[in-house]
């Protein structure tokens, strides 16, 4: 699970959103990806099966676990993880590196695990923590989404307690009480939005 080599890119040029399940993530990059065209967003490469509405290279790479190996032996990957304990996660290297080169500010929504090994490798990226307003919300949204079993909502939501004693590793805090409001902030780290960058 180690990214190899290292990566040059330009401060605040890359934004890497991390943050508990649930905590609208996905919602907040898919918004991003709505309203700020110029931002890239990484498509990642997973061994989860795909959920209805989900388009393959759009919301992610479905890749079976052959190739996903493939993937990591040859380099590829600049950080791969086994999220929620099931199935492996990874950002494809290359497509990254070059929108950096073309100066495209580029998004990554990853777990925790993925936002510490792309550290180790660009320690200029910009990391940010994406919160809920309040435990008891984040418990709210993960049932209210409806996508997992009882057994599955224990499992992330105990990965979820774990992730949240992570913020302070963070250059940024961001509050997801409104998804617009999330997304504006993000992106003013990329010098882009209505927000002025503090
Ligand atoms: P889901 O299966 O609900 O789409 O995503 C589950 C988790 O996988 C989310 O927490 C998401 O942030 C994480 N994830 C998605 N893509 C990547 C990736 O490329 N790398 C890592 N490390 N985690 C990812």
């Amino acid at each position: 699970q180690q990214a190899t080599g290292p990566v040059r890119t330009t401060p605040q040029r890359l934004v890497v959103l991390a943050g508990p399940t649930a905590v609208g993530k996905g919602t907040v990059a898919a918004d991003v990806r709505a309203r700020y065209p110029q931002v890239w967003l990484s498509v990642s490469a997973t061994t989860r099966a795909p959920r209805p509405g989900e388009v393959d290279g759009v919301h992610y790479l479905f890749t079976s676990e052959a190739d996903f190996d493939a993937l990591v032996q040859e380099g590829q990957m600049l950080e791969w993880a086994v999220v929620h304990g099931r199935h492996r996660y990874g950002t494809p290297r290359g497509p990254v590196e070059r929108a950096l080169t073309a100066g495209t500010p580029v998004l990554l929504e990853i777990d925790l695990q993925g936002a510490r090994q792309v550290k180790a490798v660009m320690p200029d990226a910009h990391f940010v923590f994406l919160a809920p307003p309040s435990w008891e919300e984040l418990e709210r949204r993960l049932v209210g989404r409806g996508t997992e079993g009882p057994e599955e909502r224990e499992r992330r939501l105990s990965t979820a307690r774990v992730e949240l004693a992570a913020e302070g590793e963070f250059d940024t805090t961001i509050v997801n009480d409104d998804v617009s409001r999330a997304a504006d902030e993000l992106v003013s780290w990329m010098g882009l939005g209505p927000l002025t960058r503090r």
